[in-house]
């Protein structure tokens, strides 16, 4: 998936930070290009490098078997991948795998471990954010179980819209069924009544968001309840 447009243009972690600590950090994240498919962490690989996207996005993903993923989680704009370096982790619980390219600044972890204990406005916004996370991997998991395809597909969409800034992207059906652990007829079938209700169009590869607030009607309360949290989060 890819983000056609893009509006962001810093990193809402780093953007946090007071300046004088800001520009102290800069010196040790550097930008990257980060492309669709990539995997940054395999469950239980060590995590050298964490990522502050900037206008990409990454997904976790939790194995079920040797065949079977689901998306637990996003991070995009406003996150960081690599949270359980921000515990005392040196180790991926899931697979972070790129799902929108573009950049992201990239630290090293050895470097990442002195910012998080020199940098207290650091850590006050890693917390905070790890707090937003858990509640998204949360919701996430209770969505999967109770809320139907249709509409977790509309709360999908309004997720990834918000962490790329965008209301278009480019994926496939295939895609997104492995996202939510569904089949590409399932994931085809939901999609056709949202654009049946003009709430988005689609194309071979490609989704646009055609009436956010219609979208948003069209979710299951987990978009709101979690985009809620970090609103508040925020003030
Ligand atoms: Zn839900």
């Amino acid at each position: 998936m890819l983000a056609a447009k893009n509006l962001s243009t810093e990193n809402q972690l780093l953007a946090a930070i007071p300046r004088q600590a800001y520009r102290r950090m800069l010196k040790a994240v550097f930008p990257v290009e980060l492309v669709y498919g990539q995997v940054l962490y395999e469950p239980k690989d060590p995590i050298r490098h964490v990522y502050f996207p900037i206008d990409c996005l990454v997904s976790l993903l939790t194995a079920v078997d040797e065949h079977r993923t689901l998306e637990v989680g996003m991070v995009g704009n406003e996150g960081m991948v690599g949270m359980p370096m921000a515990l005392g982790i040196g180790v991926s619980a899931v697979r972070a795998l790129v799902q929108g390219h573009g950049t992201a600044m990239r630290m090293t972890s050895a470097r990442f471990r002195s910012e998080f204990k020199n940098n207290p406005p650091l850590r006050q916004a890693l917390f905070r954010y790890n707090h937003l996370l858990m509640a998204q991997i949360s919701q996430t998991a209770a969505c999967n179980r109770f809320h139907g395809m249709e509409a977790r597909l509309a709360r999908w969409l309004l997720m990834t819209s918000d962490r790329v800034r965008a209301d278009e992207f480019l994926l496939t059906h295939e895609f997104l069924a492995h996202m939510l652990g569904v089949t590409r007829v399932g994931v085809t079938k939901a999609a056709s009544i949202l654009h049946r209700k003009n709430l988005i169009d689609y194309r071979r590869g490609s989704i646009k968001i055609l009436d956010r607030k219609g979208l948003e009607a069209a979710a299951c309360t987990c978009y709101r309840i979690v985009k809620d949290l970090q609103d508040n989060a925020q003030r």
